[in-house]
Order: C-alpha cells, then structure tokens, then sequence
C-alpha cells in the first residue's frame, strides 16, 4: 500500500541513495512498510522540479481561476476516496477510525475553501500623489518548502498546501517519517485531479537529512514547518542563513479555565474530548484544566467516571483513543506519568486499554492528575500524549495569570456565563484561538490559527494564511 518512493515531477523516483526506512504500526509494532530514506539530492531534485513549473508552468503561469478550480477538483476526488484515505490513515497513525474519517473530511475541506479563494484575493490601488497611479499586487512567494509532523498528516497536507497552492507557489513537502502514507497517496489523488506535474513534489526521509536540507536550500523561498519546538528553532536558523521567512506551528500546553458558574454539562464532556482526542497527541490539545476552587469537588466527582470510562484500543474498534505513534513517544508518555506519581501527584482517574490490544503495541493508559502544583514538569511541559492536569485556581485574577504562566501561546477554552468575564478573560489571555463555552482547534478550517512563544509564529487556515503564502509588490506609476 505505501510506495517506497518519492513523488518529484508527478512521478514516482526512488531515493537517489537508493537507501529506505522501516514504517512502523504503532498498534503493534511491527514493520510493515518501508519508505525511501531521501537525502539532499533528492531535495535538490524536488527543488528543480518546483522552480520549474514555477518558472515555465504549468503552475506558475495558471490563472488564478484555473489554480482554484483544480484544487477544488482535488477537494471532490479526496471526499470521493475517503474510505480508502481513512482506512490509510488510520493504519499508519493507529488512531480511531471515526477520528481518521473526520480528518479526511477536513482535509477535503481545506482544498474546497482554498481552492475557492484562489481567485478572491485582490490588489488593491494606494492613493498616493495626483501624479501617480500606484498598485498594490500580491504574489506568490515562489518555491515554498513544507515540513510535516505524524500525528495529522492528511490534515497538515491540507493545512498547510493547499493556501501555498491557492497563492500560486510551487512546493516540495517532507512529511514526517513515522507517518506519510496518506501524503504518499494523495500526491496520486491530486494528480488524477489535475494537479500539473512539479507543482506538489514529496520527499519522506528523515529530519536531520531530508528536512535540514529543505530548509536549508537556496531554492526555497519560504519554508512552513509544523513540529516540535526545538526542531522549529534549528528551521528558523536554517531559513535565516539564506534570508527566506517561515512560518512555525509549534507546541502547545493549553488551559481550560472553568469558572464556578460554568455550565459543566456543556463543559466536562469537551474537556475530557480535548485532552482524549488523538490520544492527546494534539498540539492543540486542552492539558491543563484550571478550576475555580469553589468547584474543584464537583468537577473532580463528575469527570472522574468519565475519564475512567475512556477506552483505548485498535482503530477498527474505534475506541476513545488508540496507542503512541512510537516506542519513543510512548515511553515519554510512560515517563512523564511514573515522575508525576513519585512526585506523589494525586492520580485521580485512569482509562482503561483494552484486552484485544497487542502487548507490542505503543498504548498508554490515559490518566487525570490533580492537584497539581503549579510549578510540575505535570503544568509547565507539553506531554503530547493524554495525560490532563487539573490545577485549582482562586480568582479571575489568579486564573488569567495561571492560564499565562506557560513559555507557548496556542489556544484556550474559557468556560462562564457571565458576559463580561468571557470579554474579559479572552482578552487577557495569551493564545493565537480563545474558545468561550467551547473548544476545538480542530474544527473550522475558515479560524486563523497559530501561536506565540514557544507555540511558534505564523498564521494557518482561514483567509490570512493566503497572505502568509504570498508577497506585496508596490508598483509606482508616474503618469504626469
Ligand atoms: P518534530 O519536530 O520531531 O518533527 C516534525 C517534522 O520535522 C518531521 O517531519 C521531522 O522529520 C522534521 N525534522 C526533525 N528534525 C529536523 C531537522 N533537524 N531539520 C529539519 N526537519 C526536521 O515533531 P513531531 O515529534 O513530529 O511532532 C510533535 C510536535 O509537533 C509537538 O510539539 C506538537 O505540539 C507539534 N505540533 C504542532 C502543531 C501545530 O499546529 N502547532 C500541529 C501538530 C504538531
């Protein structure tokens, strides 16, 4: 199912080393594909393929019209093949089948909104002297240089190329190594859609390798990087050595804070979703739940059971959540629970990991520490796995100041009724998305996204991210 090849000119072409690597299945183990080990010749050789069809076309000399309306074509032909992309995904990432089937809906979304956009965005004129007309027109960056993480790679695919394409840059892709089937896949969807040869070029390898060498490349002229924080600072300096920006969509350590007139009805249900969804290998996921004192009882009694009642399992069994994307993760997982309890942390609720699931797998039971003091690795530090840290909290006061005492920035859940506390608080917190009496990064591909700090910088999905993906010319005209 999963070719051993990269995908450069709308072809297939073998790593030029000839090297592969081992794909694991995380729910079992075992290897069960391989995936070519590129280097810097094979990004040499995407490279060249993007530049010229940025350069000679098709892509780059397509109308907007035409770019909009392939790549709305490709929405038609991913929503068509969702079955086979879920089942892909789901194999690859061992997630939850329905998540899998949720994720290819977005991922289809993503070519729909974009692809339709493609055409909408406009100059504008600057009024400027009498004696001058000047334009303001926006153009494509040229060769944009996308680097993926494993835990959505068919929702970051979308995220991240399909604004690049609607804009009109060419692009070379390098998903993750533990999870790139889908990518594989779809560079095949999107070229029996239409998608012209050189304007998506793929090379799977490894990130000290493949990745540093795309970003890296001269011939790069910007580079969006989805990862880890300290992967996103070695991105950054690369990029910085031949003058080209990037876009950084980092970590995450989240808060949900839950005032004392919180509707917990609505809430617990989200809470326990956004710390259990994709086994809290979400770089949006809500881990640190800060609750009034007033209620910390109640809110323990009521979610106890339901964490308790969590099932994790295969992704046929479309269980809560399925196993770690690697052994690694998994014992980082592991370790970040073992230190939490020898610290003496109490563990209030733990899932449960079902029988039929392989002891080889990479399955972590999900657990509900609470409280935990405010200066634990437990309420400072990304686990990226499901493991939600309750942390009580006095006052307004004391909560917004809590929810900002984090080096990342990405989202928070605020949960009230009281009108002006949600104004409020939304406004003091320190997060690039603030959902009041909600929550859910996942949803809208219309919702400008992305952090600060060491959540990174840059804006994906919605409107803006075309902005990202392009450049200004001013053009003066002195007419006399
Ligand atoms: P990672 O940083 O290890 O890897 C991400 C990508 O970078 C992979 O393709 C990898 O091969 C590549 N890479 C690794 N080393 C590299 C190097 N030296 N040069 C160039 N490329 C290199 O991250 P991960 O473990 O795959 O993902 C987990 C992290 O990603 C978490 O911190 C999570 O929060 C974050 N994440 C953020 C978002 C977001 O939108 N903000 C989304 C998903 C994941």
């Amino acid at each position: 199912m999963l070719k051993n090849a990269n995908f450069i000119a709308g072809r297939p072409v073998p790593a030029a080393s000839g090297g592969t690597l081992p794909v694991h299945d995380p729910a079992s183990g075992d290897c069960y594909a391989q995936i070519a080990d590129s280097d810097a010749e094979d990004i040499d050789l995407a490279v060249a393929a993007a530049r010229r069809a940025l350069e000679h076309g098709p892509w780059g000399l397509m109308s907007a019209m035409d770019r909009g309306r392939i790549l709305s074509r490709f929405s038609q032909h991913i929503e068509a093949r969702s079955a086979e992309l879920a089942a892909i995904e789901a194999k690859d990432t061992g997630k939850p089948l329905s998540t899998a089937v949720a994720d290819i809906a977005a991922l289809a979304r993503y070519f729909e909104f974009f692809g339709g956009a493609a055409d909408k965005m406009h100059g504008e004129i600057i009024p400027y002297t009498p004696d001058h007309l000047v334009l303001l027109s926006r153009e494509p960056m040229g060769v944009t240089g996308h680097i993926l993480p494993w835990n959505y790679p068919a929702q970051m695919f979308g995220r991240s190329l399909a604004p690049a394409l609607a804009m009109g840059n060419t692009t070379v892709l390098k998903p993750a190594e533990e999870a790139c089937a889908s990518i594989l896949r779809l560079a095949e969807i999107a070229s029996e859609a239409g998608l012209p040869e050189g304007a998506l070029n793929i090379v799977t390898g490894r990130g000290a390798t493949a990745g540093a060498a795309l970003a890296a490349h001269p011939g790069v002229d910007f580079i969006s990087f989805t990862g880890s924080p300290p992967v996103g600072q070695i991105i950054q300096k690369l990029a910085a050595d031949h003058f080209i920006g990037c876009s950084l969509e980092l970590g995450g350590k989240s808060p949900q804070l839950v005032f004392e007139d919180a509707n917990l009805d609505a809430a617990l249900p989200i809470i326990l979703r956004a710390i259990i969804q994709n086994g809290g290998q979400t770089c949006s996921a809500g881990s640190r739940l800060l609750v009034q004192r007033s209620i910390c009882a109640t809110v323990s009694e009521r979610l106890v059971p339901a964490f308790n009642a969590v099932r994790v399992g295969l992704s046929d069994q479309d269980l809560d959540c399925g196993p770690m994307i690697t052994r690694a993760q998994q014992l980082r997982v592991l370790g970040f629970i073992d230190r939490a309890r020898r610290d003496g942390i109490p563990l209030l609720a733990e899932g449960r990991i079902d029988p039929k699931v392989p002891d080889s797998g990479y399955f972590v039971t999900p657990a509900l520490f609470g409280p935990v003091p405010r200066d634990h690795e437990l309420a400072r530090e990304e686990v990226f796995g499901p493991v939600l840290s309750l942390i009580p909290f006095d006052d307004e006061a004391d909560a917004i100041s809590l929810a900002n005492a984090t080096e990342y920035g990405l989202v928070a859940g605020v949960w009230t009724r009281d009108g002006a506390r949600q104004i409020r608080v939304s406004k003091a917190l320190r997060a690039g998305q603030v959902f009041v009496n909600c929550y859910g990064a996942g949803a809208g591909v219309e919702l400008p996204f992305g952090g600060s700090g060491k959540s990174g910088h840059g804006r994906e999905k919605g409107l803006v991210s075309l902005l990202e993906f392009s450049k200004t010319k001013t053009t003066v005209i002195h007419h006399g």
